[in-house]
């Protein structure tokens, strides 16, 4: 686990930087607020930071407000390192989307702790994000074949009409269907006929370009657009 820690004054940081290490994490650090961002914002970017409230440039808060507006998925959990203690100064911290947030001097176990906290609650995320696309992929897509589902291939097709409409071009409709599919079931029984079916599929996909679809429209019948 990789974990940014912001801060200007080079003791604090090396200090935090020695506490992580010790702990297992990986760190990153920044000696500001744009540093952070740039950070946060990477490709590979950490899905923890620690970040100093009073930085010079964008400070702590500054950060947290353009990370949540730049970027909702995935996650980052954000703790803010703050001297201030004053309760609408914790208030406008949590406001600004940071998660959490502990006074100086703290106290490393309950450093730890709250880190910990965040892990268990990026876990969640995590979990839920996975679930989100399993049910997105469930809603749209026919079970036994993988193609797009009767629902999913309609609503394609009514935006694929709309968009040749718009650019004045054609769009090719096939519906095709198997025949005699009914024999392949009574001859050889529906775990046969559930084979044939995905292997017709899987031609039908390879024999498409990337930009056409494939949807099941109805038992052996198959819907296909070629924009
Ligand atoms: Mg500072």
């Amino acid at each position: 686990m990789k974990i940014l820690i912001a801060d200007d004054e080079s003791v604090s940081r090396r200090m935090l930087q020695a506490l992580l290490v010790k702990w297992g994490y990986e760190v990153v650090s920044a000696e500001d607020g744009d540093g952070a961002l740039a950070n946060l914002k990477s490709a590979d970017a950490p899905r923890m930071a620690l970040l100093d409230w009073m930085m010079p440039g964008q400070n702590g808060v500054d950060v947290c407000r353009a990370l949540r507006k730049l970027r909702p998925e995935p996650y980052t959990y954000i703790l803010l390192l703050t001297a201030k203690d004053a309760k609408e100064s914790v208030v406008e911290g949590l406001e600004s989307g940071a998660d959490d947030y502990l006074t100086k001097p703290f106290n490393p176990q309950e450093l730890k702790a709250r880190i910990r906290v965040g892990l268990r609650l990026l876990e969640l995320e995590d979990n839920l994000v996975q679930a989100r696309e399993a049910m997105r992929f469930k809603a749209t897509h026919d079970t036994l074949t993988g193609v797009w589902n009767r629902g999913a291939i309609l609503e394609t097709l009514e935006r694929e009409v709309w968009r040749s409409r718009r650019e004045g071009t054609t769009l090719g409709v096939l519906i095709a269907d198997l025949d005699h599919f009914k024999s392949v079931n009574d001859t050889y029984g529906h775990l046969a006929g559930d084979a044939v079916l995905r292997e017709v599929t899987k031609r039908m996909q390879n024999d498409v370009r990337p930009y056409d679809a494939v949807g099941r429209y109805g038992g052996e019948e198959f819907l296909i657009l070629l924009p």
